[in-house]
């Protein structure tokens, strides 16, 4: 067999939006990408909102956000800190804390809410973690929801370089190991953690859309550009591999995903493939064909 040999993917743009709003009153969030703005950079990415860290007093309120719909995507959640509980009209629903994974495929729609756990409100503490919208393939934007609890078990991890780096795989696959979650079009979600000073070479699919989203640390990439935490390191589609090095121990995400070619048209919790597709939701919402919380 061919090895490809390796070629460097060079960074294109680093994203820096530092804006931060409140999602309900539960999740202050910066949104470091959004389709509205990088359009189809980002395909089949949509949107990824980076929700704390934050310390929350303990409270017996109920916070986070109540019943809304989605049309037309997944929400993946990735709990770094504290737990979240979720709902939805498809029946779907469960509780996530550190290391566990919510992945929910809205499709043809649902109604949902999302909220800290009673037990993580009551007791108070640190908040953090990652919103990512995943796009469906217009043929895939109409078929029914699901929702995969991903339990941090679940999740299986290559170690590369005698421990420098450890690569969780969420969805897709890393070096023959697969992850957990179903995807409708070709994924990939790695959860990394970088030792300090530990220079690391990651493999990267050609031809796809490549973010690194630094949470935490610092990382150096391909010896020149510096992503700092909360920023996101957008490649260029050609290259195969990624260098990367932390300057002090780092918390990344590395999303690749083959782009979808298809228009992306979106209004607020709905993104299809046109206006009259949005029409089309907003109606069916109205009408209740999303379904309702009981
Ligand atoms: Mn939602």
């Amino acid at each position: 067999m061919l090895e490809n040999k390796p070629v460097v993917a060079e960074l294109k743009n680093i994203l820096r939006n530092q804006d931060s709003h409140w999602v309900g009153d539960g999740f202050p969030v910066r949104t470091l990408f959004f389709y509205e703005v990088q359009g189809q950079e980002l395909s089949p990415f949509l949107l990824l909102d980076y929700a704390g860290p934050r310390e929350f007093p303990p409270t017996e309120a109920k916070l986070g956000v109540g019943p809304h719909p989605h049309r037309g995507f997944e929400t993946v959640t990735i709990v770094y800190s504290g737990e979240v509980e979720h709902r939805d009209s498809s029946g779907g629903g469960g509780k996530i804390g550190p290391g566990d994974v919510q992945w929910m495929t809205a499709a043809s729609g649902l109604v949902h809410e999302e909220f800290h756990s009673r037990d993580f409100a009551s007791k108070g503490g640190l908040f953090e973690m990652v919103q990512l919208w995943v796009n469906l393939p217009a043929k895939d934007k109409m078929v029914a929801p699901r929702y995969q609890g991903i339990v941090s078990s679940d999740i299986p991890s290559v170690e590369l370089d005698g421990g420098a780096c450890s690569v969780r795989v969420i969805a897709g696959e890393y070096r023959d190991v697969k992850g957990p979650a179903m995807t409708y079009s070709p994924v990939n979600v790695l959860s990394l953690q970088l030792k300090e000073n530990k220079p690391v070479e990651i493999e990267v699919s050609e031809g796809f859309t490549r973010l690194l989203v630094v949470l935490k640390g610092q990382i150096t990439v391909n010896d020149s550009d510096v992503i700092d935490g909360a920023q996101v390191g957008l490649f260029e589609r050609t290259g195969n591999t990624i260098q990367l090095q932390a300057s002090t121990d780092a918390v990344a995400l590395l999303l690749s995903g083959q782009p979808l070619d298809e228009p992306v048209v979106g209004y607020g919790p709905f993104v299809m493939n046109s206006t009259l597709e949005i029409h089309e939701a907003l109606n069916d919402y109205k009408n209740g064909k999303m379904g309702q919380l009981s």
